[in-house]
């Protein structure tokens, strides 16, 4: 999730001074508060016995002037710390947002580095003709030549950097090493190689920094492509879907279960558990009722809200795009980790060889070059760059890959599940025949009544009887609110009566039965409709399995995934039918949703890797508990795709094992880095230890590595779907 943010810290107050009637606060999260300070002095001045409240915002200081014989420093703290939590969601926003706009350690960017380049090529083509000759004499002619200025200015920013390291880690790191071998080669009067070092070593940044841009772009592209619909409140109290960009502020929207929030506003009536994990980080739901503030991108896990718009469309989406793909960046593959500890780890390796060779040739020639060429930026941009170019093809391919550690754990996955409905059928299914239990009602009375139980149902059974009953010309009964019963069905009520629409389980389960025998017929799904607790219709689906699912699974099991499993909420039969079909291994029928999500951790359990592909609210569990949860399908539901790792934006079965094939070059690729970094380094180590080869030379070595490595990942970034398929 996007950071480890701690509310609790945030706006927790520390007491800084205490004098009698007289107190002062300090809380770090006021400086994200800076538009709303007077409206908390405002607060904390109402509080009983407080006389006066200043709130500093950029400073995060509280001063407070209160009565002393009423309450005490340590009471009055805990009353402040009650107000400020009421804020303590828009600081986490804010700072958020602001970590985005500016991340600590921005990388530089391409048009930067190229400029970097240019004054690069510039000073060693001054330097050559025009001004060949050093500026001052004596000891500082070797820093004062046209290319040693300019190498001198170019490593200032890794200077700070080498800093930074120094004072936070306590440790070189690789930016100290290349400051170290720039000095170190204009001592020896080298400027030229100094330059070098640092054109080949931006040249391998540019690339970097090339294949990371465009990657954000595409994902941006991509996101921004569906800003997708919600339920607008419309004067009369019924509800249309609207595209986002119809709703303003002031309007009310309707969300229910399993949908996401796509404003910002406040609760006007209803009440639901809030998945807020997408914004805090905050893993455990939060209750919200009237009055209550929510956010855009939040996911309703269960319940129904209407909620009046604050701030809708760019301001909310755009953040959301943005915290998504550098909560991408913090899911770093378990491989990234080790490879970025391990080159930190062999930054003073280079040191120890320096000294070492100086020590036994007393050649500081040779000693320099031990400087000039080291594994650790190599080593880094192994991971990094394949990782970036892998998630950049799969976002073309209409695929979002979460965070590189999905990569890696896609490719060692041996057991994959799918879901049955909308996932391995197409999720679009279709009534083809009706039963009338009642004789005194119509189909047309039946599905008016059945459109009201599913209007804003989001599973697709829902769809079906509503496109059903449309086209022969019904039209939902006036209803209140539609509650989703995950796995079993839906319900609403038409004036005094309870309407439910659902599987046999859920008929049961509420006392309904039917007057006259029900007809059974294990090729379709039936759909009851009941009215109080008598049911009145059964609506049979057909919904087929999508195309390609079979070459699909049959192309995961060439490429090793020993197990592949169908799991659903449906009847056994009808589990049975499509697991044939489709040839899956096995099956498992009629699972809650915790049950699919026990199905994968007892997978896990047994060694497993496991990979979950689903598309509903049921889903959900079970997509977070797998080691990759993917969601599928043009159709799929927002929770499914906020606890998915990967989500496949197309409806093509096919993509699964294009995602593992794409996850297995990938990590080939990133073995083969490894074996060059090292080989080439290692060559040119030792002969620089033993041979003349100048300092140049080394340092062309040790960056035709890195820029090799990276042009090997940019491979990644070619490949097509379909290419190698079996
Ligand atoms: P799956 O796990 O295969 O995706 P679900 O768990 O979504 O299936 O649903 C299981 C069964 O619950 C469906 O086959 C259907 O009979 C019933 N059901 C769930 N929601 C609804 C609904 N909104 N309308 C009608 N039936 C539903
Ligand atoms: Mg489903």
């Amino acid at each position: 999730m996007v950071g480890n943010v701690n509310q609790e810290e945030l706006m927790k107050s520390h007491v800084m001074h205490n004098l009698p009637g007289r107190l002062r606060l300090a809380a770090s999260g006021l400086k994200y508060l800076k538009e709303q300070s007077g409206e908390i002095a405002a607060e904390l001045a109402r509080l009983p016995g407080v006389r006066l409240a200043r709130v500093t915002a950029c400073t995060g200081g509280i001063l407070l002037q209160y009565d002393g014989n009423m309450l005490d420093a340590h009471e009055l703290a805990e009353q402040v710390d009650l107000v400020l939590a009421r804020h303590a969601m828009t600081a986490l926003r804010t700072r958020h947002s602001e970590n985005n706009e500016a991340p600590a350690e921005a990388p530089m960017t391409t048009a930067r580095l190229a400029k970097r380049l240019a004054v690069n090529a510039g000073a060693l083509v001054l330097g050559n003709t025009l001004f060949p000759a050093p500026l001052l004499g004596g000891a500082l002619a070797n820093f004062s030549s046209l290319e040693a200025l300019a190498s001198l200015g170019l490593s200032a920013p890794m200077a700070k950097s080498a800093w930074e390291g120094l004072r936070r880690e306590h440790r070189p790191n690789a930016d100290f090493l290349t400051v170290t071998s720039i000095v170190a080669s204009l001592l020896l009067g080298n400027a030229h190689s100094a330059l070098m070092i640092l054109a080949l070593s931006d040249l391998a940044e540019l690339m970097t920094s090339y294949t990371i841009e465009r990657t954000r772009s595409s994902i941006k592209k991509m996101l921004s492509a569906d800003e997708g619909e919600a339920w607008k409140v419309m004067p009369d109290g019924k509800l249309e879907r609207r595209p986002m960009n119809q709703i303003h502020a002031g309007d009310t929207i309707a969300v229910h279960t399993g949908e996401k929030i796509s404003v910002d506003g406040k609760v006007v009536s209803g009440a639901a558990v809030v998945d807020q994990s997408p914004i805090t980080g905050e893993f455990v739901p939060v209750e919200k009722r009237e009055g209550d503030e929510v956010f855009a991108g939040t996911v309703v896990k269960s319940g129904n809200l209407r909620v009046q718009a604050a701030k809708v469309g760019d301001q909310t989406v755009i953040s959301r795009i943005v915290g998504m793909v550098e909560a991408s960046e913090l899911k770093k593959a378990p491989i990234q980790r080790y490879a970025d500890k391990f080159s930190n780890y062999l930054v003073p390796l280079n040191f120890l060889l320096c000294l070492s060779v100086w020590l036994v040739t007393r050649n500081p020639q040779k000693a320099l070059k031990m400087l000039v060429i080291d594994y650790s930026c190599g080593i880094k941009l192994s991971t990094a760059t394949a990782f970036s170019a892998a998630i950049n093809t799969a976002v073309r391919q209409g695929v979002l890959i979460k965070g590189g550690t999905f990569i890696e754990q896609m490719s060692r996955a041996n057991t994959v599940l799918l879901d049955k409905t909308g996932t391995i059928t197409e999720g679009k299914p279709r009534i083809v025949s009706a039963v009338l239990l009642k004789d005194d009602m119509t189909l047309k009375d039946v599905l008016s009544y059945a459109m009201a139980a599913e209007e804003t149902s989001t599973h697709p059974l829902a769809g079906a009887i509503m496109r059903y009953g449309r086209q022969l010309g019904a039209e939902p009964l006036p209803h209140a609110d539609v509650v989703t019963e995950v796995s079993r069905g839906s319900r609403t009520r038409v004036g005094e009566k309870t309407v439910r629409v659902g599987n046999l389980e859920y008929m049961k389960e509420n006392g309904a039965s039917a007057a006259s025998s029900l007809p059974a017929d294990t090729s379709m799904i039936p759909n009851y409709v009941s009215v109080d607790r008598e049911i009145i219709a059964v609506l049979y689906a057909m919904d087929s399995p999508r195309e390609n699912v079979r070459r699909a699974i049959n192309s995961l099991r060439y490429d090793g995934v020993g197990d592949i499993e169908l799991l659903t909420g449906d009847m056994e039969s009808q589990a049975r039918v499509v697991a044939e079909q489709v040839g899956a291994d096995s099956y498992r029928a009629q699972l809650l949703p915790e049950q699919k999500a026990e199905a994968v951790l007892k997978l896990q359990v047994q060694g497993n890797g496991v990979v979950m592909v689903g598309d509903g609210i049921n889903d959900a569990p079970a997509l977070a508990y797998a080691d990759v949860g993917i969601s599928m399908g043009s159709k799929s539901t927002d929770i499914a795709m906020e606890t998915s790792d990967v989500i496949i934006n197309r409806d093509d079965p096919m993509m699964i094992p294009e995602l593992r094939r794409l996850a297995r070059a990938t990590m080939r690729i990133v073995h083969q880095n490894f074996a060059l970094v090292i080989a080439i380094n290692s060559v040119g180590l030792i002969l620089g230890a033993a041979s003349g080869i100048s300092v140049m030379m080394s340092a062309l070595l040790h960056n035709s590595s890195t820029i090799l490595v990276v042009a090997n990942s940019l491979r990644l970034m070619f490949m097509k779907p379909g290419d190698g398929r079996h």
